[in-house]
């Protein structure tokens, strides 16, 4: 199928952008990768009235160390990512996260922002972001507020931005030596988004223990103190891990299927078993 017809502009600025998105006349949409947003404009999924491409706006391309770890514009791509050519502040785990994501073609193009934004609960960085104790900065046009990665998701596919607003990039902290990470997704091949995926950060020596739990029918479920997942006794972490107390977070969260909670716990375990390595 075609896409309905549109209006496109490139917008030169954020603030060029943000007042395009203001503009009550025509239903505005951003374009950033267009990864996800092409395939639902050709099946008329979405039908914007106009699109305004943000990849050419410097601000979103920045990409810097800052005093406690790095800032990432929401356009830096999955690609320049996996590439080494944004600065890390995570040990190599950023690269290989995005190293991870569809195939080569997509990552050329896919954004942080964009990924965050289209809010699928089985993408990569909303999953990781969140655990890494990413902040975002959202902004239209004339203040900026922060947000919690883990908090952008009101859903699945429902980010909580408020008419005008974009997310411009995102602050990321430098993780300390000890810190230990664990990541694991379940998918039926190489290049499909997850059926399952969790995150798990465990850092002793500044008492971080995080867990998001991603690919639910809902939003990720972040954890920013998961100590309750891990009731059990024992000196490793994962001895600790309590599949129990996961099973009754799943339940929680309306999972009434047995068989999806226990693909989530046991791709939970692997993270944490990844985590303990
Ligand atoms: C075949 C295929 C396989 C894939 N597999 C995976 C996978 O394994 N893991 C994974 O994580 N992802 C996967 N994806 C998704 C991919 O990573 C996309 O890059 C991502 O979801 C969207 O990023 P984008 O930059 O292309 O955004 P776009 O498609 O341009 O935009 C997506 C949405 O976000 C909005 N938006 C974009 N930027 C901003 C911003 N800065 N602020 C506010 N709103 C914004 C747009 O208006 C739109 O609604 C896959 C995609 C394809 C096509």
């Amino acid at each position: 199928m075609k896409p309905a017809p549109f209006e496109y502009v490139r917008a030169a600025s954020l603030g060029e952008a943000a007042e395009l998105l203001r503009r009550g006349d025509l239903d505005a949409r951003l374009l950033a990768g267009g990864q996800s947003l092409g395939p639902m404009l050709n099946l008329r999924l979405a039908q914007p009235g106009l699109l305004v491409d943000i990849t050419g706006v410097p601000e979103l391309l920045a990409a810097e160390r800052t005093a406690d770890g790095v800032y990432l514009g929401a356009c830096v791509t999955h690609a320049n990512v996996e590439d080494g050519r944004v600065p890390d502040a995570t040990g190599g785990i950023l690269a290989r996260i995005a190293g991870g994501i569809a195939y080569r073609a997509v990552r050329n193009r896919g954004t942080l922002g964009g990924s965050l934004a289209h809010g699928d609960p089985a993408g990569d960085w909303p999953c990781v972001l969140p655990t890494l104790g990413a902040v975002l900065q959202i902004d239209d046009g004339r203040s900026t507020r922060e947000l919690p990665a883990g908090a952008l998701l009101r859903a699945a596919f429902e980010p909580a931005l408020a008419p005008g607003e974009l997310i411009a990039g995102m602050r990321l902290p430098t993780l300390s030596p000890a810190a230990r990470w664990g990541y694991y997704k379940h998918c039926r091949k190489p290049g499909e988004l997850a059926e399952a995926m969790a995150a798990v950060l465990w850092d002793p020596e500044r008492d971080i223990l995080r867990v998001t739990l991603g690919a639910l029918d809902d939003a990720p479920c972040a954890l920013d103190d998961a100590s309750t997942l891990f009731g059990r006794s024992g000196s490793r972490l994962s001895e600790r891990f309590d599949p129990d107390a996961v099973d009754a977070l799943l339940q929680s969260r309306g999972i009434d299927d047995p068989i999806a909670r226990q693909m989530h716990r046991v791709v939970l375990r692997r993270a944490v078993e990844r985590a303990c390595a």
